[in-house]
């Protein structure tokens, strides 16, 4: 048994790496921000800045001060704000620091033009609606920055888009041809690609391209696994067993009692819990596995703690090790398996994990 609380997140610097080089082959003509918002999808921001640092083309995310901690750590490669400015104090900082900024609405335009010196080189982002009605400006509002920026020097423009449904079956054709007619004659840079559209959509490639979730090692397509993609999974999330249990046939597990036993079982108690990040709404039946097999969680995910079935491992008992999701000592058990039993997608379930989950690095 281990001297700490077991549950740990072990991240592989090696699959990121191998992650981004498949964007790169994927979109060979385009160069790639690496895409680090929300912590690097849980996986910790500074880890995957140090292991993409020498070979990243640039790295995106949405906080104003987080771009300025790369930059003041030796970032030279564009960064962009993906949301744009959120300031006066932000726009000041996209001029002081080189900041590559989202430029979503006419305010936003106006708030970035008059915080920075006209004489200041400024380099933009201009993102276009085209049809998934979050963010971004319409015909006019296109028409109504270029007149703004073409009389400003020194400006740096590339047009932007983001697809709404390209892990679908509507896919990106509607929007590209929207951003097409928006874009006019435009000859300068375009980005337009996440994940799904790297993968799927070679005529959205353009410039730049915005992997996120493929950088983890999860799949964007709820029908294609990571595998098949030749992604590798970068998270492992692992535990032990610090409880076991034997069941009568009609015993219960857990709160709500919402597990019944059908026959004499043998159950372990898992230190993870929804308070370590784990869905709550994961039924009976979610893949986990122990001691390198693969088996069933039980019952309700309570705080702290989960149940799973140890019937047929009878080898498992205390300290037994677990693999959450990842590929990690105890077995394989793709984030992405997980995430649909909980009705979720690996993304939400990355995002998740809690700090009090200790982050080990591997290679
Ligand atoms: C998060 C994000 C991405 C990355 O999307 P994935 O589906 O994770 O690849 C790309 N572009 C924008 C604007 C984003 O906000």
């Amino acid at each position: 048994m281990s001297t700490t609380r077991p549950i740990q997140a072990r991240i592989s610097r090696q699959a990121l790496l191998h992650n981004y080089r498949l964007a790169k082959r994927h979109a060979p003509g385009a160069r790639a921000w690496a895409v680090i918002k929300a912590n690097a999808y849980g996986h910790g921001q500074w880890r995957a800045v140090e292991t993409l640092r020498e070979e990243a083309d640039g790295f995106a995310l949405l906080e104003c001060e987080n771009a300025v901690a790369l930059r003041e750590a030796g970032i030279t490669q564009p960064i962009l704000l993906l949301e744009g400015i959120f300031s006066p104090r932000d726009a000041r900082a996209v001029g002081e620091f080189g900041l590559t900024s989202v430029i979503h609405c006419d305010e936003q335009l106006e708030m970035l033009c008059s915080a920075v010196a006209p004489d200041v080189p400024l380099k933009v982002c201009l993102k276009l609606n085209t049809g998934m009605n979050r963010l971004g400006l319409d015909a006019e509002g296109l028409q109504r920055a270029l007149g703004i920026l073409s009389a400003r020097r020194n400006v740096e423009m590339t047009l932007m888009t983001h697809f709404a449904e390209a892990d679908g079956a509507p896919g990106v054709a509607g929007q590209l041809a929207r951003f097409r007619a928006m874009a006019g004659d435009w000859q300068g840079p375009v980005t337009l690609a996440n994940s799904a559209a790297i993968l799927r959509y070679p005529e959205t490639h353009g410039d730049w391209v915005r992997p996120g979730i493929m950088l983890y090692g999860a799949s964007p397509f709820a029908e294609t696994c990571a595998e098949a993609l030749g992604l590798q999974p970068v998270m492992a999330l692992e535990s032990e067993i610090i409880g076991v249990q034997t069941l009568a046939a009609g015993d219960r597990v857990g709160y709500g009692g919402t597990f019944v036993a059908e026959r004499p079982m043998r159950i372990g108690i898992v230190a993870c819990g929804y308070a370590d990040g784990y869905p709550r709404h994961a039924p009976t039946g979610t893949p986990i596995a122990v001691m390198g097999r693969r088996t069933r969680t039980v019952g309700r995910v309570s705080m702290d703690m989960l149940a799973c079935d140890l019937t047929d491992i009878p080898a498992a008992g205390l300290g037994a090790p677990v693999t959450l999701w990842g590929n990690g000592r105890a077995g394989n058990v793709p984030a992405d398996e997980v995430a649909t039993a909980a009705g979720t997608i690996a993304y939400e379930l990355f995002c998740a994990v809690a700090p009090r989950v200790l982050v080990a690095f591997d290679r």
